[in-house]
């Protein structure tokens, strides 16, 4: 068996397993795309002490850095079931395709997906104005026109941050009222250079072959269709967690996260959790790798304290 098996090779799982593995012990990733998210991203801004990369380039340097260790990289598999454990102590992982893996401790490091808005313009934009977050690429929009999709709590406190740094914000909301808390659409409200639209469709973004130029939304009540003009589209519509698959074995919070508690354990023994898939605030990369690295020492104290096998 494992002594650490990761499932997930994004920032978090690949910290887990560096910070394992050099501990030496016997140590596994279990991975769908090693690399997770890093691969959707274009520029890497706030990834300190790098001013400037590329998630590509930051995704083969976390393989890199973890295969210089004794480390089990099981890429493209996909983890089904997590199997608490029994009376030999081990905590199993299914995997698509039936084989089962056995290891004294896990941790879960599974990631989190943005919800798509599923409109045309919206794929063929990604990273060339279609943004999902306002930490990342706010400041790419400076003095810029832009609209945040989505009048939750994401999209209002989107709407402020990036009224700080750009030109304009449009925040446009399918309902016909924002479901944010009272005091940010206040906070929202009060400033200048924030509009609302309520009962807005967004159908689709729209751009010169290279870049984004406008959105078109369709008013809900009126039914006319209406053309913003702007140069960037932040999406604030959710992040789903990659947990579906732990439903009814792992604690999770109403929004699927797995719940963790500051060294980074779940509710069972022997699990524990790390990055984007977690109730941790703030989805970050530098984050995501620092819950990765707790998780992995969490897990290795679990080790030392068993009952030997
Ligand atoms: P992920 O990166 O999501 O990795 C999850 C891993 O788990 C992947 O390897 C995936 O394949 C695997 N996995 C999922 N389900 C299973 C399963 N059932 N079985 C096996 N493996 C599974 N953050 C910043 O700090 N700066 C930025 O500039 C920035 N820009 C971003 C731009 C975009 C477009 C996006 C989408 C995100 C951006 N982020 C940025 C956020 C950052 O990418 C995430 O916070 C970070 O990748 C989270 O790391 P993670 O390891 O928790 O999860």
């Amino acid at each position: 068996p494992f002594d650490v098996l990761v499932v997930g090779g994004g920032p978090a799982g690949a910290a887990a397993a560096v910070y394992a593995a050099r501990k030496g012990i016997r140590t596994g990733v279990v991975s769908e795309r090693f690399g997770g998210q890093l691969h959707d991203t274009l520029a890497i801004e706030n990834f300190i002490s790098v001013p400037e990369t590329e998630g590509p380039k930051m995704a083969a340097a976390l393989e890199r850095h973890v295969r210089e260790y004794d480390v089990d990289v099981m890429d493209l598999q996909r983890a089904e079931a997590l199997l608490p454990a029994g009376d030999d102590g081990l905590v199993g992982l299914r995997l698509a395709g039936g084989a089962e893996l056995k290891a004294r401790s896990v941790v879960l490091s599974t990631g989190a997906r943005w919800r798509q808005l599923n409109v045309p313009g919206e794929d063929e934009y990604r990273n060339h104005g279609v943004a999902y977050c306002p930490h990342c690429d706010g400041p790419l929009f400076k003095g810029k026109h832009v609209a945040v999709i989505g009048g939750g709590n994401s999209g209002v406190e989107a709407a402020i941050d990036l009224a700080g740094i750009v030109q304009h914000v449009t925040v446009l909301e399918f309902d016909d009222k924002l479901r944010a808390d009272e005091v940010l659409q206040r906070k929202a409200r009060s400033l200048g250079n924030v509009t609302i639209i309520t009962s807005a469709q967004t159908l689709e973004v729209v751009g010169d072959g290279s870049k984004v130029d406008g959105l078109v939304y369709r008013d809900r009540e009126g039914g006319d269709a209406h053309r913003l003009a702007l140069e960037g589209v932040f999406v604030q519509i959710g992040l789903l967690p990659n947990t579906e698959w732990l439903a009814g074995t792992v604690e999770l919070s109403p929004r699927g996260e797995i719940v963790v508690d500051e060294r980074g354990r779940t509710n069972v023994p022997g699990v524990f959790a790390a990055g984007d898939c977690t109730t941790v605030p703030y989805k970050q990369i530098v984050v995501a790798m620092g819950e990765g690295s707790r998780a992995a020492l969490s897990a290795f104290d679990h080790l030392i304290r068993a009952p030997l096998p």
